[in-house]
């Protein structure tokens, strides 16, 4: 399987070449040549896989340049019991990613049990040991950069800690993060882990890694990479997930099913898209925003209009506040029959709106309505809708009171909007996206009392926390990454 870009001109390359990258030379998004296609016989064999077995179903059809051995040992070592066993005391954890009923025909897919309640865990946790293969074999090590807001950071830091070869330096915004977040990433002590407070916004945190990643002779010298949701290697470990639920909510494969997906950069639903592509029959992929609702616009509309920084709100399910979603573009590419001279085009739009500040960011970067696109688009089986912080009290409240079941703030706005917008013939798989322990403050307001915790993080605030503040300096970062990272 080779590799191509999103944005039509770089040559062609293997799984494991792209795999410790990001961005592609050119500005686009790794994207398979081709999808690879699941056939009916396959799709029989695989209903019955566990959740290992079934990843390596899948992953080696995108890996096909890592040895089957040891691409199994990686998956066996990834996906066990004694990574995702984190999450709810009443989860079935010998299956991963548990499916819980709510009420006939409606399901929540639980990926939030790895060990920082989150589904990032799902493909970050592989991540970290493909990475570690690919080194060692190189003879070669990686400093990993990253600025995260929350979630991406510590299920980054989970996934690369005590690794051979790699360290972690993770920007998050000083004071901004919930303290449970605080706890969870700045309580590590692993030695290749680096927890720096940025003084300021997340956008500043991420400017500076970006003006780091810009500087190529530093970036080479220190060997910086990046494991954001743009990375192959994770969406790839997300379509297994859909293939899981498929069959967990399912019991022949005749059957069409609908999932909703709470989104922010697109990195999640864009695997459902690919498990579509790949022959698993999705009749419905429900996006849902929160208040951000850039993407439900642009399903609506065929308008697509990021809104820069400064018209990004802060609301209640955080992981979602995102203006510019990184992995769009690779829906964008097969909407527009693959054509990189087209996304090259719309992307020159959405770029120059962006760094010419926020007044400009709000001209339409790029309209599809009354194009050939807009009239492919419902063959992609999209379906969306946006979700507000009164819908989310609403939800999580609902769901407590008719099931008993306690769901965070961005699942909540996935099983709002998913319910909304589902097609009534199918059954719904609403994705999990984290545990309400992550979210203690909204929680709070939707029931008025403390969400649960799993036993294994009772009291980690009260844990020693390393970490050291800065300001928003890219010099002092990089004085600081020369120090931690001698070559
Ligand atoms: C990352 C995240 C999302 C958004 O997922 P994308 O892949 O960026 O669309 C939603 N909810 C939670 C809890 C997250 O951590």
């Amino acid at each position: 399987m080779k590799y191509i870009s999103t944005r039509g001109n770089t040559p062609a390359k293997n799984f494991t070449e792209i795999l410790l990258g990001g961005l592609a030379p050119d500005g686009g998004l790794y994207l398979p040549e081709q999808y690879p296609q699941v056939t009916r016989a396959e799709l029989d064999m695989w209903r019955g896989l566990s959740y290992a077995d079934l990843a390596y179903a899948v992953l080696s059809k995108f890996a096909t340049d890592i040895p089957a051995a040891d691409l199994k040992a990686i998956i066996a070592k990834t996906y066990t019991t004694a990574v995702y066993s984190n999450g709810r005391a009443d989860s079935d954890f010998s299956q991963i990613t548990p499916l819980r009923t709510l009420e006939p025909g409606v399901h929540i897919l639980e990926l939030s049990n790895g060990p920082t309640l989150a589904f990032k865990d799902m493909a970050m946790q592989l991540l970290g040991n493909l990475f570690e293969y690919a080194l060692a074999k190189q003879h070669d090590e990686l400093n990993i950069l990253g600025a995260t807001s929350g979630d991406t950071g510590s299920a980054a830091e989970y996934a690369m800690r005590g690794k051979r070869g790699i360290r972690v330096f993770m920007l998050s915004p000083h004071g901004k993060m919930s303290s449970f977040q605080r706890a969870q990433m700045y309580s590590l002590q692993d030695p290749n882990i680096f927890n720096i407070a940025i003084n300021g916004m997340f956008d500043d945190a991420q400017d500076m890694v970006k003006a780091v990643s810009n500087d190529h002779a530093f970036k080479e010298k220190y060997k910086i990479g990046t494991v954001n949701s743009i990375n192959w290697a994770r969406v790839s470990a997300q379509v297994v997930y859909y293939f899981k639920g498929y069959f967990a909510a399912t019991k022949s494969n005749d059957e069409q099913i609908a999932f909703s997906v709470p989104s922010g950069n697109f990195g999640n639903i864009c695997a459902g898209h690919i498990a579509r592509m790949m022959g698993l029959p999705i009749g419905q992929l429900i996006l849902a925003t929160n208040e951000n609702d850039v993407l439900d616009e642009f399903f609506r509309t065929g308008v697509y209009r990021p809104r820069g920084t400064k018209h990004t709100y802060e609301t209640s399910s955080p992981s979602m506040d995102i203006s510019k979603a990184s992995n769009f573009e690779r829906f964008v590419f097969d909407l527009v029959g693959r054509d990189g001279a087209r996304v090259r085009e719309f992307w020159s739009r959405v770029d120059a709106g962006s760094s010419s500040g926020n007044a400009a960011s709000d001209i339409a970067a790029f309209d599809i309505k009354g194009t050939d696109y807009w009239d492919a688009l419902p063959k992609f089986g999209f379906a969306s809708g946006k979700s507000t912080h009164q819908d989310r009290l609403k939800t999580i409240r609902k769901v407590w009171e008719d099931h008993g079941v306690m769901i965070d703030t961005h699942t909540a706005d996935g099983i709002r909007v998913g319910l909304l917008q589902r097609r009534p013939s199918l059954p719904l798989v609403c994705l999990e996206t984290a545990l309400p322990a992550k979210f203690a403050e909204t929680i709070q307001e939707a029931l008025g009392r403390e969400p649960e915790r799993p036993a294994a993080m009772a009291g980690i605030e009260k844990l020693p926390q390393r970490c050291v503040v800065m300001d928003a300096d890219v010099k002092k970062l990089k004085a600081y990454i020369a120090a931690n990272a001698p070559q």
